[in-house]
């Protein structure tokens, strides 16, 4: 039997505007995304469940108060960008960035209560690359920053091991935990010197005390599954065994795939369903605690079959095992 998991979101997440034109991070992504879902073969398996408020003192955790009220207030006074004219926002958008952060807290609360064994957020705006200080590339708090030290406050689980595969290298993850030992962050990514922001070097392997827990693997432009499923199994898979965790996030971003024209790598489809696959492996070893939290993937279609690929994976559907 499969299991059936929980699926995090908020109607907020559509009034998080960015303004039209040619902005890629549009409501429509989500919207796609649960609408694939529920006409697809998971819909009899899923809960829709909603987010509870966040509290301030969780975003204060990986933000600076400074910050978070200089982006309110960006928000309240009308200014459409902030720190970048990327970072499109409106009047509602630091109200719906603080539900999207407190998806990934209630995703942990869920599977912490036995709630659910399997959760998804699927959540905008997305959060990697979002500084303590600083919104970049469309991302104003970081999500699964904010969850890994939630995850470690609210239970106790003090080491936290994130996998990022969105296709961009996630600096604002980087950062926060860069000179913490306790937290490991994985990310493959395009190579910087083709792909924004720049970061994530192989060479960068954390910082003073957090040497060592920090994994970046670039990818060159062009690379597909094999690539990317060789990178998983010869340099994250060793990593995760070393560290051994309590606890996983995943920075699920989707705009790896190759008609997603914000990176150059070419993911099919059909390798999500492999990445649901090895995450669900990967939680076994840690009681199943694994929450995924949407970062990036911006072909509308591409991103709402892949995320259903990757949540068969997750679930165990494709094979009916437990
Ligand atoms: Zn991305």
């Amino acid at each position: 039997m499969f299991r059936p998991f929980v699926f995090i979101e908020h109607p907020s997440f559509l009034e998080h505007d960015t303004g039209g034109g040619l902005h890629p991070e549009v409501p429509a992504r989500v919207a796609l995304i649960r609408q694939r879902l529920e006409h697809g073969s998971l819909a009899s398996s899923m809960t829709v469940r909603l987010p509870k408020e966040s509290v301030r003192a969780d975003l204060l955790a990986i933000h600076d108060e400074s910050y978070l009220f200089r982006l309110e207030e960006a928000c309240l006074a009308g200014q459409t960008s902030i720190d970048h004219p990327d970072n499109q926002i409106s009047y509602e958008s630091f109200d719906v960035a603080q539900v999207a952060a407190a998806s990934g807290m209630t995703a942990i609360d869920l599977l912490e209560t036995g709630q659910a064994s399997s959760v998804f957020c699927s959540v905008r705006p997305p959060g990697h690359h979002a500084e303590r200080s600083r919104a970049l590339g469309f991302c104003f708090l970081n999500n699964v920053a904010i969850a890994a030290r939630y995850w470690q406050k609210a239970y106790q689980r003090q080491k936290i091991f994130i996998i990022d595969w969105d296709a961009h290298h996630g600096n604002g993850i980087q950062s926060a935990f860069e000179r913490d030992k306790e937290v490991f962050y994985a990310s493959i990514h395009e190579h910087p010197t083709f792909s924004f922001p720049g970061t994530g070097y192989a060479e960068d392997r954390g910082e003073e005390t957090g040497r060592g827990a920090t994994l970046n693997v670039p990818l060159p432009p062009g690379a597909g599954d094999e690539m990317l499923l060789e990178a998983i199994r010869t340099k994250i898979a060793p990593a995760i065994e070393a560290f051994q965790p309590e606890a996983l996030i995943v920075a699920a971003g989707f705009d790896g795939h190759r008609d997603d024209d914000m990176s150059g790598l070419m993911y099919s489809t059909a390798v999500y369903q492999e990445l649901g696959r090895i995450m669900r492996h990967w939680g076994e070893c840690c009681q199943g605690r694994v929450v995924s939290i949407l970062e990036g993937g911006y072909h509308l279609e591409a991103l709402a079959a892949s995320v259903e690929a990757y949540l068969v994976g997750l679930v165990g559907f494709e094979t009916g095992e437990k």
